[in-house]
């Protein structure tokens, strides 16, 4: 049985992050993830200032665009805007960035093992390790030793699951979804070197919703609602299409091409 120090489960950008400091500083790491390709996994599209890019040391190609300002569109409909004329930060390509932290945990001398579930942890009771078992996409299952586990799975929580505790974090739950939109170059420039934010519940109740622009010819739009915990049975009531398609259309948006949907729970203090 492979052996390492950590293993860490779920390589979204916490856990692709963590593995690569971890491969860095020369930490042996296995770093897990139930997906064959980390492009298919292109929700989100974080915005960051310049300083984080930099920070983070991120490459070109996990940039999807700059931006120079934002604007809000208030409840009444009137657009407030506030803009540079030079680049504040960038739009992240999220398939683009976790592929690019499982190649920088390789690179770094780290192991990744792609399409592969992990399904359950157990202690060895003889040697204190954690035995943490794998399943590939053919149901086999492999079995991996390491004296830490990190549980780096997002939303599904394979390991940790929903503890008491998460609940008395007092996180608000909310669910969201994006489309990624094909638009001509015209209403792409319309769109694009800015953040948009549509904010009131005129657009969305309970939420928001945002327009990003990506590469040329590519824009993210999405909504999310997030009520407060007293009405969150209200989640479900508003279906989330619906919204998103009013929004589309308000923002003359609405003949576009959608290449991609996306979306899931989101927790948000
Ligand atoms: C529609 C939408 C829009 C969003 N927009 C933004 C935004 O604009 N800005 C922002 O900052 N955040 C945004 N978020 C939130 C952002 O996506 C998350 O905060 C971020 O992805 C969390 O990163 P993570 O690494 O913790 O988890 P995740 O990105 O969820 O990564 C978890 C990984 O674990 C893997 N996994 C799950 N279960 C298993 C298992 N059993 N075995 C192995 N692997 C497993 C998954 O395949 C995945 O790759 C958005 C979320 C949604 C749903």
């Amino acid at each position: 049985m492979e052996t390492f120090e950590v293993l860490v489960a779920g390589a979204g950008p916490a856990g692709g992050e963590l593995a690569r400091c971890l491969a860095q500083a020369g930490v042996s790491v296995c770093l897990v993830d139930r997906l064959a390709d980390m492009r298919q996994a292109a929700f989100s599209s974080a915005a960051l200032p310049l300083a984080s890019v930099s920070r983070f040391g991120l490459p070109a190609e996990v940039l999807a665009a700059s931006w120079h300002g934002w604007q809000l569109l208030g409840p009444n409909a009137i657009w407030h805007q506030w803009q540079q004329q030079h680049a504040l930060g960038a739009v992240l390509d999220f398939g683009a960035l976790r592929h690019w932290l499982t190649v920088q945990v390789q690179a770094l001398g780290g192991e990744v093992r792609l399409a592969s579930s992990v399904v359950a942890v157990e202690t060895n009771s003889n040697s204190n390790q954690l035995i943490t078992k794998l399943r590939d996409p053919h149901g086999k299952i492999t079995k991996v030793k390491s004296n830490w586990v990190v549980d780096a799975t997002g939303q599904s929580r394979c390991l940790i699951g929903e503890t008491s505790n998460l609940v008395k974090d007092h996180l608000l739950l909310g669910i969201g979804l994006e489309w990624l939109l094909k638009v001509d170059m015209g209403r792409w420039q319309h769109w694009s070197k800015k953040l948009s934010f549509a904010l009131g519940s005129s657009w969305v109740p309970n939420g928001y919703g945002w327009v990003f622009p990506m590469q040329p010819g590519l824009l993210k739009v999405g909504v999310c609602r997030l009520p407060p915990p007293w009405q969150s049975k209200q989640l479900g009531g508003l279906a989330l299409g619906l919204l998103q398609k009013q929004l589309l259309k308000k923002l003359d948006l609405g003949g576009a091409t959608v290449i991609n949907r996306h979306g899931g729970v989101i927790r948000s203090r």
